[in-house]
């Protein structure tokens, strides 16, 4: 297959580009570097398979020859980001969205977005199932975000209903792994440079909302099925694990022998959604898909990731 992904300069986009080249597809990553960065995909410069094209895709895209998938990726994704880039958010949720799907129509391409838990807000129902409408803030300082999700999610099933377009939509949980920017003010992150640091970890409100971690290959694998499966509804990618973010503090700590401790911050609890935990029982019988890495083996992983960009920068 010849694929497009766009944000393939990102975290995710980025693992994405290595799994797809690694099943011996040919890969064509765009990206407008806004919060992505080039370092993700420097491996595979002169990979005979591989293609980075810059390009901001809330602008007319042109790729020669043929596409057989289109995987939708470019867009902010860390609460910092979306807050600094409020219009370029809506306008790559919207407008960069509609570009990607005309693409893919004028392919013949399958489609695939990446949609997110965000588009459940500040859920009222636990754990949150595909069927769930939401519970979402237009105005408040995450609707820029979620509603241009919910948006390209409209977008992508209008698309798919009068076209007849091959349409797939992951709705993603939060996700972490290598690759992550060491200052994208995620809560993987900030707790992981700041252990590494011996600093205390800024745990935001009292630490009792919760949050369900999974570590980046289980995704990607997640992904993988999906685009290949006939599914063209939402499915849920996540790991049901669930944390309240006072306890991921403290397993932090606890796995990087920090002796910081905690500190109990008040910088970001507006919109903070208070719970989150998939119900991947569609993953499961769609997909036969389910988690497989464990928060401590995910964090074992990670953690060496960052120790090492934390000695590159000279800050270890
Ligand atoms: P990221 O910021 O690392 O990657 C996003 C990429 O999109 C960046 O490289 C950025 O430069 C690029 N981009 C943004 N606007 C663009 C534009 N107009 N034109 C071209 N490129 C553009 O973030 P990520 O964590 O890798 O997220 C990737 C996707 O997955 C996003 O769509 C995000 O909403 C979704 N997602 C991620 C998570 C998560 O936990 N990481 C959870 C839910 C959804
Ligand atoms: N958080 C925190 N300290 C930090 C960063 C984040 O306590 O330094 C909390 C944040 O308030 C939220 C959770 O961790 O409840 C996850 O935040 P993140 O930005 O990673 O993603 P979100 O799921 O909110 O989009």
């Amino acid at each position: 297959m010849r694929v497009l992904i766009t944000g393939g300069a990102g975290f995710l986009g980025s693992h994405l580009c290595d799994r797809f080249l690694a099943e011996g597809h040919t890969v064509i990553a765009m990206d407008n570097l806004i919060t992505g960065n080039t370092d993700n995909v420097a491996h595979l410069a002169g990979h005979e398979r591989f293609m980075f094209i810059h390009h901001d895709v809330t602008n007319y895209i042109f790729i020669e020859g043929k596409l057989d998938a289109v995987l939708h990726l470019a867009s902010p994704a860390s609460p910092i980001d979306y807050l600094e880039y409020p219009i370029q958010t809506l306008k790559v949720g919207a407008l960069g969205t509609h570009k990607a799907l005309g693409l893919a129509r004028d392919k013949g391409a399958r489609f695939l977005l990446a949609s997110t838990s965000e588009v459940y807000g500040d859920p009222q129902v636990h754990p949150q199932s595909e069927s769930y409408y939401g519970h979402v803030n237009p105005i408040g300082p995450r609707g820029v975000y979620d509603e241009a999700k919910r948006y390209a999610e409209s977008l992508v099933m209008a698309y798919h209903r009068s076209h007849g377009l091959e349409t797939r939509i992951v709705r993603i949980f939060n996700t972490y792994g290598p690759r992550m920017r060491l200052r994208d003010g995620r809560v993987v992150p900030n707790f992981i440079s700041q252990a590494l640091r011996g600093e205390p970890l800024t745990v935001y409100g009292d630490g009792a909302q919760t949050r369900s971690f999974q570590y980046v290959d289980d995704l990607i694998e997640g992904i993988y099925r999906l685009l290949f499966s006939n599914e063209a509804e939402p499915v849920n990618i996540g790991n049901p694990g669930e944390f309240t973010i006072l306890a991921f503090a403290e397993l932090v700590n606890q796995m990087t022998n920090n002796a910081g401790g905690i500190r109990y911050v008040d910088s970001r609890t507006l919109d903070d959604p208070q719970v989150r935990r998939p119900d991947i029982s569609k993953a499961k019988r769609v997909l036969d898909w389910q988690p497989t890495i464990t928060l401590e083996d995910g964090l074992q992983r990670t953690i060496p990731w960052f120790r090492a960009e934390l000695q590159k920068r000279g800050e270890l």
